[in-house]
């Protein structure tokens, strides 16, 4: 049997005129499946025939709902259940600008970031284009019309770079979704080969970059992709994507108290960043239990940033959005297979 979400449009083309179907008949199967259809049964402008021989042949595989979290400030949480059992998160965030969902990438993470959640446990499988599509599909018919995507929830996409590249392509397909490039933001830890393919394939997506520690021996402690690619490395790859994409780089900052909240911290990063088109988010850490950190308080990262904005660096501090929900990357997850298993 064939999940018929597997197939791309080209690929989904082909194999109905295997099956001796007008190739229009493509275009009808995607609109159902992007309506959320979850049987043959439900395409009424397909035949008889045509509906037996899919069922005959293809499954419909979807992911689930398995858990739904609202936060105080309407931040929406899902754990969604995939076919197979495993489990992943997406966030959904309500902002001025309009909807916004955070996704996964992959069902758990290799990266080793020692702040995270996603990583306790390695990384299980690699989402399949489908699946990434099924989180948004599925959160958006929850939780309502979602015009900005951001890839920085469970995994790391350039390790799943062809199929979050498959993904991208789909959920930008103007007969589909047609989701703008420019509302879409892939957030890598510093996979440098990644970061340089993304940027010659994806100029117009927007890329951002979890720094957190601007000093090479400190990142190394936090982030263990760090001894891989270095930050000299790293910044190089972020100049060159600059100059080839012409778009600012974000760089995320998770604000980890007493760790990399000083002064020090403020210079040796106002020192990397020099001359560069960037912008940083400045994110207090939401706290995971088994890291033993805690977040810098608000106070402390709005002086962070005013610091920053004296050294010419442009920074914010994020809302903390759903810190009641156990919004921080990994923890539902992490929380639920505690419980579920
Ligand atoms: S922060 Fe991102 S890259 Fe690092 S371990 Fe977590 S999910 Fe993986």
């Amino acid at each position: 049997m064939i999940n018929i979400k597997e197939l791309s449009r080209t690929e989904l083309k082909d194999f109905l005129v295997g099956l001796g179907e007008p190739a229009f008949r493509e275009k009808q199967i995607s609109q159902w499946l992007l309506k959320g259809a979850c049987s043959f049964d439900e395409m009424s402008n397909l035949s008889k025939c045509l509906k037996a021989k899919l069922a005959d042949c293809c499954t419909i595989e979807s992911l689930a709902i398995e858990r739904e979290q609202i936060s105080a400030d309407g931040t929406r949480k899902y754990l969604l259940r995939c076919p197979d059992g495993e489990y992943v998160e997406a966030v959904f965030m309500a902002y001025e600008y309009g909807n916004s969902i955070c996704i996964s990438t992959q069902v758990g993470c290799n990266m080793g970031c020692t702040f995270c959640a996603s990583t306790i446990g390695g990384k299980r499988r690699n989402l399949k284009a489908w699946e990434m599509l099924d989180e948004f599909l599925v959160v958006q018919g929850a939780a309502g019309a979602i015009n900005h995507l951001v890839l920085m929830g469970m995994g790391e996409p350039f390790d799943n770079y062809e199929e979050v590249s498959e993904f991208l392509k789909r959920i930008h397909d103007p007969e589909g979704i047609n989701l703008s490039y420019r509302n879409i933001t892939v957030s890598s830890c510093g996979v440098v080969p990644g970061i340089e393919r993304f940027g010659d394939e994806f100029p117009q997506v927007n890329l951002a970059i979890s720094l957190h520690e601007a000093s090479q021996k400190a990142r190394e402690e936090l982030m263990p992709i760090a001894r891989k690619y270095d930050l000299g490395m790293l910044m190089n790859a972020c100049r060159e994507h600059e100059k080839k994409t012409g778009r600012r780089v974000t760089y995320e900052y998770t604000l980890i108290a007493g760790k990399n909240d000083t002064d020090e911290n403020v210079k040796a990063l106002a020192e990397l960043l020099k001359g560069q088109l960037c912008h940083i988010n400045l994110i207090p850490l939401n706290p995971v239990v088994e890291s033993g950190m805690t977040g810098s308080s608000r106070g402390a990262a709005k002086a962070f940033a005013d610091k920053l904005g004296r050294c010419g660096i442009n920074a914010t501090v994020r809302r903390e959005l759903g810190s009641d929900i156990d919004a921080a990357c990994g923890q539902l997850r992490k929380k639920a297979s505690d419980i579920l298993t």
